[in-house]
């Protein structure tokens, strides 16, 4: 079958062609044999048959009269039929009765019998239940003898089939013959006739070899005819037709392709050429950056070293500020304590003005050496904020009294105002607050010859802890040209020449300001014309305290019904006042000259609604003669409206002419709103001692030389002048004064007892303060001990304190600052 299949497909035709015909010719030929066969036995039987009648027919006569010799004869006469081979004829009893043999067949006795060939015969026709049967080579037929319906015998012929047999040879013969030719003529036919099928295919084939060794898609195959091979050539055509066209296309954009592969590769050549270019160029780049790394690295090597060499200067030159600091603050303590005190005693005007020209020249020495001294904690980055809680209106107004001596000594006003509703209870660095405050009062007072210098401050947005402060500093003085607006920030600088060698000042205080604000995460700017006065306008977020404090004590309850007047031509002064009123809670009306203030005081009166207080301006109380305005005393007396006047820090009032009022008081301006509440809580008690007429009150200008009743206090002090100057001031407060000259000695004299108060310097031969502090508690001694200490940092302060102090004063200190650190401890102490 494998062979088969390989076979070319014109052999497989052919054979096919070969096998119909020999199957066909097979079975003609057996159908023909097995016919002629079939034909030829029923032929033979029908002749026996006839024969057998008709020698049964002949034969009834000489059965009934059993004449046998007839019988003989008449089967003798089949001699003349050569393919009867046997004859037998049988009585009524089946004996035989006469038979006839050919006389080439030899009969044996047996032949006769009934046991004989005749009666195995005759039993396998009855047997086959017919009345003959075929063996291979002889037909044997029995047929009976009946006369009138009679059984008279049987008769039992025998034919000879050789005839048969010898037809069908040659019939074979003839057949394989035929066949053979047949076989011939269809190999032959079949042969021609394979052609019409197999030719278009082999040429199909023929053409697709062609196709697939040239691959030449523009041959086509020969179509022969119109059927399915036809068919499979139009469509094997059609698609070498296809597969031509789109091997055009590829051959085109193969081309096309080739064409840009051609041009990029070109592309790409210069491309490359441009990169070894540039790859040679990067190379001279790099070496030329290595190079300039290198030439870097040195620069860097000895930018750090300078920076290290810079850091250490810088902390060297701290350390050396700090030590100067110390060194030149200690003998200012004699300069200005000194000066100081002669000035409260009696001098002649011109002795006094040589000691105020040391005093001041001493109090500039130290403010320089304040600004040096933060300038270079700032520059360290040594400057620490602060966050505690502060009063604002406090620091705030406290900061500008101090300035009020002198702005009063130039003829200025100065004010400061807090815009009501501003929270005042805060939480930051207020020493820093201050610091910023008195460098910008400070100037605004240097920079102006006449007008007013007013402090305004407002919040300008709050969120839930924290607001954004806004104070603005604003004078009417020389002004600053715009082109130095920007640099006078800067250190050591200033807007002209001129002006320094006017007014003085190193040109920090601004430098340090700024600093500070921006510390604070705040902002600082100016807006000045010159001329016309500057406004420094400072934006710094400050945190509120959780809980509100009262900042004053509640006023009684009298006065809160009452109403105050208030009455100055300055509009600072009055803005001041009449948020200050508002701050404590009372009703306050203001009037800007005599006339008015004279027609509210009227009014009042006339409406039964006199005021409580008027708060007058001295300038504006006074009339031509030097004396109090008659008008103004007699409507004062007649509502029973307390006067009080407001009065210049650099004038004295006590010759003042009180006229109908005796009970005039004064109040230093700016009054602080503490004082403001002091006072009118006085006023409130109807039934206190008036007071002494026209005895200022307490204000910032005044000394709290309250005396003091009789305090112990030991100082420990190494320097002579701080220690006289020391003696003289507390001995003048009623103080007992114990002096040694070190640590050692402190430590022995406090072990002795008897001691209200200890004051402790820092730096002491033997053994220092420190030292000597923490073997004063070693030994368990209780006894308050304040710090007199030079060293200005924070850190300092903390030692002092860590060493076992309970406060600290900073040198050079002012009389009344040593007065209230000495009263603040013996009133708290259980002794006093
Ligand atoms: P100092 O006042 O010690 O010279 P500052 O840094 O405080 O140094 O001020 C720098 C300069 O800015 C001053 O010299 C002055 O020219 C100018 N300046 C500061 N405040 C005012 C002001 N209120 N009015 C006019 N000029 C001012």
């Amino acid at each position: 079958m494998g062979i088969f299949r390989q076979a070319p497909i014109r052999h497989k035709l052919n054979l096919l062609i070969l096998l119909v015909s020999v199957i066909i010719l097979l079975l003609t030929t057996v159908a023909f044999i097995v016919i002629e066969t079939v034909s030829y036995k029923r032929a033979a039987i029908s002749e026996l048959s006839s024969l057998a009648e008709i020698i049964g027919a002949n034969s009834r006569s000489m059965l009934v009269f059993r004449d046998r010799a007839g019988a003989d004869k008449m089967l003798a006469a089949l001699a003349e039929e050569p393919s009867i081979r046997l004859a037998y004829l049988f009585d009524r009893k089946a004996r035989l009765f006469s038979r006839y043999a050919k006389t080439s067949v030899h009969l044996t006795e047996g032949d006769s019998s009934r046991g004989s060939l005749p009666g195995q015969v005759l039993q396998a026709i009855e047997a086959s239940r017919g009345a003959h049967l075929f063996t291979s080579d002889h037909l044997t037929l029995a047929a009976p003898v009946i006369h009138d319906g009679q059984h008279l015998g049987m008769v039992l012929l025998q034919r000879d089939l050789s005839v048969l047999q010898k037809r069908l040879l040659w019939f074979g013969v003839a057949a394989v013959s035929i066949f053979g030719l047949l076989i011939l003529l269809a190999f032959l036919i079949g042969a021609k006739l394979q052609n019409l099928v197999s030719r278009p295919i082999l040429n199909l084939l023929d053409t697709v070899k062609a196709v697939a060794d040239e691959e030449n898609f523009a041959l086509r195959a020969r179509r022969g005819s119109g059927d399915e091979v036809g068919q499979l050539i139009d469509g094997f055509n059609d698609l070498l037709a296809r597969i031509q066209e789109r091997d055009s296309e590829l051959h085109q954009h193969q081309h096309h392709l080739q064409e840009m592969v051609d041009l990029r590769t070109g592309e790409l050549l210069m491309a490359n050429v441009e990169l070894q270019e540039t790859v040679l160029d990067l190379g001279r780049a790099n070496e030329a950056t290595a190079a300039a790394n290198d030439e870097l690295q040195v620069v860097v090597n000895e930018l750090e070293r300078a920076k290290a060499e810079a850091e250490s200067a810088t902390l060297a030159k701290s350390n050396f500020l700090a030590i100067m600091s110390h060194e030149i603050r200690t003998p200012m303590i004699g300069v200005l304590g000194m000066s100081e005190l002669l000035l409260k005693g009696k001098l002649d005007s011109n002795q006094r003005s040589l000691v105020e020209t040391v005093h001041n020249s001493g109090d500039a020495l130290l403010t320089i050496l304040d600004d040096v001294l933060d300038y270079s904690k700032i520059e360290a980055g040594k400057l620490e904020l602060e966050r505690v809680d502060f009063d604002l209106r406090e620091t705030a107004e406290a900061a500008v009294a101090l300035f009020a001596q002198k702005a009063h000594g130039k003829g200025l006003e100065i004010s400061c105002q807090i815009k009501p509703g501003t929270p005042e209870s805060l939480r930051g660095d207020p020493a820093r607050l201050r610091q910023v405050l008195l460098n910008l009062v400070g100037n605004a007072v240097k920079f102006t010859e006449k007008g007013e210098v007013a402090i305004r401050l407002s919040s300008l947005s709050e969120e839930d802890g924290s607001l954004l402060l806004r104070f603005e500093v604003c004078d009417t003085g020389v002004g600053i040209p715009p082109e130095v607006q920007e640099t006078i920030f800067e250190s050591f600088s200033q807007a002209d020449n001129n002006t320094t060698r006017k007014f003085g000042g190193t040109g920090l205080g601004l430098a340090i300001t700024k600093q500070l604000v921006s510390l604070m995460g705040g902002e600082i700017w100016v807006e000045s014309e010159e001329g016309r006065g500057a406004s420094f306008i400072v934006v710094v977020r400050l945190e509120k305290q959780e809980r509100l404090r009262l900042c004053h004590r509640p006023l009684p309850e009298e006065l809160m019904g009452g109403r105050l007047l208030l009455g100055s031509r300055h509009g600072g002064t009055r803005d001041m006042l009449l948020s200050q009123s508002a701050a404590l809670g009372v009703a306050a009306d203001s009037a800007p000259d005599l006339p008015r203030v004279l027609d509210l005081l009227r009014q009042g009166a006339r409406e039964e609604r006199p005021y409580r207080v008027v708060l007058i301006d001295a300038d504006l109380a006074t009339g031509p003669g030097g004396g109090l305005d008659s008008a103004l005393t007699m409507e004062a007396s007649a509502a029973g409206t307390r006067l009080v006047l407001l009065c210049r820090q650099d004038r004295r009032y006590e010759d003042l002419d009180r006229g109908r009022c005796s009970d005039v008081e004064c109040l230093y301006k700016p009054v602080r709103t503490a004082t403001l509440a002091q006072f009118l809580a006085r006023v409130g008690k109807e039934n206190e001692n008036a007071p002494s007429p026209l005895s200022p009150l307490a204000g910032e200008g005044a000394a709290d030389d309250r005396k003091t009743s009789g305090g112990r206090i030991l100082i420990a002090e190494d320097n002579a002048t701080t220690q006289r100057l020391l003696k003289i001031l507390l001995e003048g407060i009623g103080c007992q004064v114990t002096i040694v000259d070190n640590g050692l000695e402190a430590v022995e004299s406090a072990g002795g007892g008897g001691f209200d108060l200890i004051l402790m310097d820092g730096q002491m031969p033997q053994m220092d303060g420190l030292e000597a502090t923490r073997k004063i508690r070693e030994r368990g001694i209780s006894v308050p001990i304040v710090a007199l200490t030079a060293r200005a940092l924070k850190e300092d302060v903390d030692i002092c304190l860590a060493s076992g102090m309970d406060d600290y004063l900073r040198k050079p200190f002012k009389q009344k600052q040593l007065q209230g650190m000495v009263h603040k401890w013996l009133d708290a102490s259980p002794a006093a």
